[in-house]
């Protein structure tokens, strides 16, 4: 038994149960190409051959959280602080704008100094600014008050992972002061608000098994969110998971797979931790089912400092060469890098 029949039910649309999904996922290297294959022929029928690309702009290292797993926990005194000014950050999008972005994702710890006045306003004028953009936000749990202001402000879509399906495993994740429950609650509330939302977890985090991840699967189903940020967990030198060990980029990018055969028209990114994991990472997650990848638009002198882990690709390279760059690497996976704002196909 090979997983093979599981497979082709999930490609022709069948719900599978909790069973057939770790069933696949213990017998992946048997059913890893086969797998891709159905993902990209899914990705295709949604999507064609697009890859969207979203300019990540990180305006903030600050964090008041102590996720065990994270670089810029607020517990870490190496990490050397940063925040850009709402200046700062209009600057960045006109720079992205430029170079053809028309999505930007503005990610950062949970900083104090952003408080909702203040975001609010900088959102306002980006979208004033560049009103052909959709704007995403990822900063963590606010208040429904808050995600509320935002949505009336223009904020498009939200990325808020739930990190781990287990409640069990989240409180091993993080400290006693952040909730599994509310983090799943901030999820379901930027749905009802109309937030084109972004669930997912790492893989292989510390206390992973193969069960989380078929749980996973069922989760994803049933939450339906329009986009899945997924990428392996890499240890941070200065993090009480320095010595762990990381999460894999096969297994990664076999989930990819899953997921696009569960979501077929899935906002699917290859994310930077892949990259990080496998130099061929971001191609193999295109490979597999992915369609987005959201290059670092952020001022290159702050780019070492937005260290989640070790060994971060790009933090080096400026914005336009790092479009060059990938460009390049898509074309040889036959898909083709495309500007417009690439909103999931039930938002069209
Ligand atoms: N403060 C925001 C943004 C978090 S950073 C929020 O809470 O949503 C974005 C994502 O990076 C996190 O959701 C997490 O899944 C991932 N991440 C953090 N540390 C990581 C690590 N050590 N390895 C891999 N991914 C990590």
């Amino acid at each position: 038994m090979d997983g093979s029949r599981e497979l082709e039910k999930l490609a022709a649309g069948e719900a599978l149960t909790k069973e057939e999904y770790l069933r696949l996922i213990k017998d992946r290297e048997s059913v890893r190409d086969e797998a891709a294959d159905l993902a990209v022929r899914t990705r295709q029928r949604y999507y064609g051959n697009k890859v969207f690309i979203r300019g990540l702009i990180e305006f903030t290292n600050i964090c008041k959280n102590n996720c065990y797993y994270c670089g810029i926990r607020a517990g870490n005194t190496a990490a050397e602080r940063y925040r850009l000014m709402p200046e700062e950050i209009l600057s960045c999008a006109g720079k992205g704008y430029e170079l053809g972005f028309r999505t930007f994702v503005l990610q950062g710890g949970e900083d104090p100094y952003y408080t909702d006045e203040i975001l609010l306003s900088v959102v306002r004028s980006l979208k004033e600014t560049y009103p052909d953009c959709a704007l995403t936000l990822s900063v963590g749990e606010r208040s429904r008050e808050s995600y509320r202001l935002l949505k009336e402000a223009g904020a498009d879509r939200y990325l808020l992972r739930h990190e781990t399906v287990n409640a069990k495993h989240y409180a091993a994740l993080h400290p006693a002061d952040m909730h599994y429950g509310n983090r799943m609650a901030c999820l379901k509330t930027l749905k009802e608000l109309g937030y084109q939302t972004g669930a997912g977890f790492m893989v292989g985090s510390p206390g992973q098994t193969d069960e989380d991840l078929a749980d996973e699967m069922l989760f994803l189903r049933e939450l339906k969110p329009e986009m899945v940020g997924i990428g392996p967990f890499i240890p941070h030198k200065d993090t009480p998971f320095a010595k762990e060990q990381a999460g894999s980029a096969e297994l990664t990018v076999f989930l990819l797979s899953l997921i696009r055969l569960t979501l077929p028209d899935v906002l699917l990114p290859a994310t930077t931790a892949l990259g990080t994991a496998d130099p061929m990472g971001r191609e193999k997650g295109i490979l597999s089912g992915a369609n987005v990848l959201m290059p670092n638009l952020s001022p290159a002198g702050v780019r070492e400092k937005y260290l989640l882990y070790d060994n971060k690709i790009c933090t080096g390279d400026e914005a336009a060469a790092c479009i060059a760059c990938l460009k390049a690497r898509i074309a040889k996976t036959g898909c083709e890098i495309v500007t417009d704002r690439g909103d999931h196909a039930r938002h069209i």
